[in-house]
């Protein structure tokens, strides 16, 4: 027998209707502008109409290329409320991944900020389905190119209605908006949220033990709108009624802490990198409104949480989670069972991933399949599943290796689990190194390098880096007879590799260790380069 409860399928459109409804006095400021839910709604709806009128078809992908702005948001809303697919886009990331990326899915509209124009617009031609770029003119002057598939936001926006319109999402399982994330190995993959997956995870935030968000909180996302949906943190914002504060392009460490106490700001969310460059100028500047300050995609080292709560009075909070875990699993909080921690103890717990948050399970799990005790004792890899949690990839490769025969998704993280629930992370297996919350991959930087006929090997490996949290070393076995410095291989790799891929520090080597299988062991390596840093 089912239960008598009313149908009403989770999804986006809700979220619009809900802060117009309840909250629509409520500030949405981007950089020096401000303005309210009751301005931005109508603008969604002739968002909408501007994708009817585009003939943009009922689940297309429709990409953006932005920062976290109002503009950004609207996207957010008139996208997915219209049936279409959000796809947002890093445009960090190298050419070559971003022309993979918008042809994989088949991107029918780009809406793209003035600001990162000069490095879209190169690529276009390579660009197979998109038949429209609407500028959203966030300032800068790079000249509009004079193309008829250039078309500006605002002119397509003043020639709609903004008048009521009936959203209709009926399905709450219908794809809602896609982010790709770095694949060790070949191409990056998307992960495809549903409505439903996005509302809940936005409910799952203002949990009193995950963010705590309300209504009388200012939430500022400086985590960016492309990736991972900024953390959920603007869905959950309406959900509540919070203010949003947006930095928009202006994201230098002056101006972000400007930002975050001239609007009063309570609580805001950023890798370590971020929180790290804001250091000195923290004492510069009244941040007494901070109530909570999160920090994920990484590891938080103590060195740089007592810096904030000797500063500001408040140290970081750790959470942690994937692209396709959209994205927060887990979030650090003190336990019952915590009462007496003080000081430097209460700080490292703080700086933990933490426990579970609602709605998700984690699981350690040793090689040979078996599960490790949840005592914090013995490392495996952790395994996580829930309604939040990506299934498959999109497309062709739906990546079925990332997933176990029981439906958890693998994450190439090893980590430990304590009695009372909280995840410690060990290590990682994946081939990826993470600086400044951006992924390099090791294996496409090896291949990069192995272009260069005067390279017999190279092996990319992860070291430990007090600004990036960690960078990439190359270690490089010149061909047989052939002279070759670190500064040859840097100026191969210029324009092949994103220029912050481009590693610091090269070490030329004999051979490369390897594995009995015959892989580059980079664990050897690893135990190599650390040794000689030492001597
Ligand atoms: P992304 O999909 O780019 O968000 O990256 C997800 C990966 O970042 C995870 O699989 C981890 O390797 C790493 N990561 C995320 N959060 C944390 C954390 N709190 N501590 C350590 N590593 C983390």
């Amino acid at each position: 027998m089912h239960g008598l409860m009313q149908h009403r399928p989770l999804t986006i459109p809700t979220l619009l209707s809900r802060v117009e409804t309840n909250f629509g006095h409520k500030r949405v400021i981007t950089g020096e502008t401000t303005s309210t839910w009751s301005d931005v709604a109508p603008r969604v709806r002739r968002l909408a109409r501007v994708l009817d009128h585009l003939d943009v078809p009922v689940g297309a992908c429709v990409g953006t290329f932005a920062w976290n702005s109002q503009r950004h948001l609207e996207l957010y809303l008139g996208i997915p409320s219209s049936g279409r697919i959000l796809h947002t886009i890093n445009h960090r990331l190298y050419g070559e991944q971003v022309t993979f990326i918008v042809n994989d899915a088949a991107d029918d509209v780009l809406f793209v900020d003035r600001t990162i124009l000069p490095v879209v617009w190169p690529l276009v031609s390579s660009f197979a389905s998109v038949r429209y770029v609407v500028v959203l003119d966030d300032g800068g002057d790079f000249p509009l190119p004079d193309d008829p598939r250039v078309l500006d936001y605002e002119d397509l926006l003043a020639q709609q209605s903004g008048d009521p319109l009936d959203f209709a999402v009926d399905d709450e399982n219908a794809a809602a908006s896609l982010c790709y994330t770095s694949g060790t190995t070949g191409n990056p993959k998307g992960v495809l949220y549903s409505h439903r997956s996005v509302v809940l995870h936005s409910l799952l935030l203002l949990g009193a033990d995950v963010f705590a968000l309300s209504e009388r909180d200012v939430v500022a996302p400086i985590v960016p709108m492309f990736h991972v949906n900024a953390w959920g943190l603007p869905y959950a914002a309406m959900q509540c009624g919070a203010d949003l504060v947006l930095p928009g392009p202006a994201t230098s460490p002056e101006e972000l802490v400007t930002l975050l106490s001239r609007h009063r700001v309570t609580f805001s969310a950023a890798v370590a990198t971020v929180w790290r460059d804001l250091i000195p100028v923290l004492a510069d500047h009244d941040l007494g409104s901070l109530r909570h300050i999160a920090c994920g995609g990484g590891a938080v080292d103590d060195a740089l949480s007592s810096a904030y709560e000797r500063i500001i009075g408040i140290p970081l909070t750790n959470a942690w989670g994937m692209t396709e875990t959209s994205p927060v699993v887990t979030s650090s909080r003190l336990a019952t069972h915590h009462a007496g921690l003080t000081g430097e103890d209460r700080r490292l717990l703080l700086g933990s991933p933490g426990p579970a948050v609602p709605l998700t399970e984690m699981r350690v799990v040793a090689d040979d399949g078996t599960l490790q005790p949840r005592d914090g004792s013995t490392p495996g890899e952790l395994q996580v599943a829930g309604a939040t949690i990506a299934s498959a990839y999109f497309g062709a490769d739906s990546g079925a290796d990332s997933f176990t025969t029981d439906g958890w998704l693998r994450t190439g993280d090893v980590a430990t689990i304590d009695e009372w629930g909280y995840l410690r992370i060990v290590d990682r297996t994946k081939d990826l190194v993470k600086s400044g919350g951006e992924w390099i991959s090791s294996v496409a930087l090896e291949n990069a390098i192995m272009a260069d006929p005067r390279v017999r090997e190279a092996a990319v490996i992860g070291i430990a880096d007090p600004r990036w949290g960690e960078r990439p070393v190359a270690c490089v076995v010149p061909a047989a007879g052939t002279h070759l410095t670190g500064d040859d291989v840097r100026a191969h790799l210029r324009g092949r590799v994103a220029s912050w891929w481009i590693p610091e520090r090269i070490e030329l080597l004999d051979e490369i260790p390897k594995t009995a299988t015959g892989k580059w062991s980079k664990q050897t390596l690893r135990q190599q380069l650390g040794a000689r840093r030492a001597d």
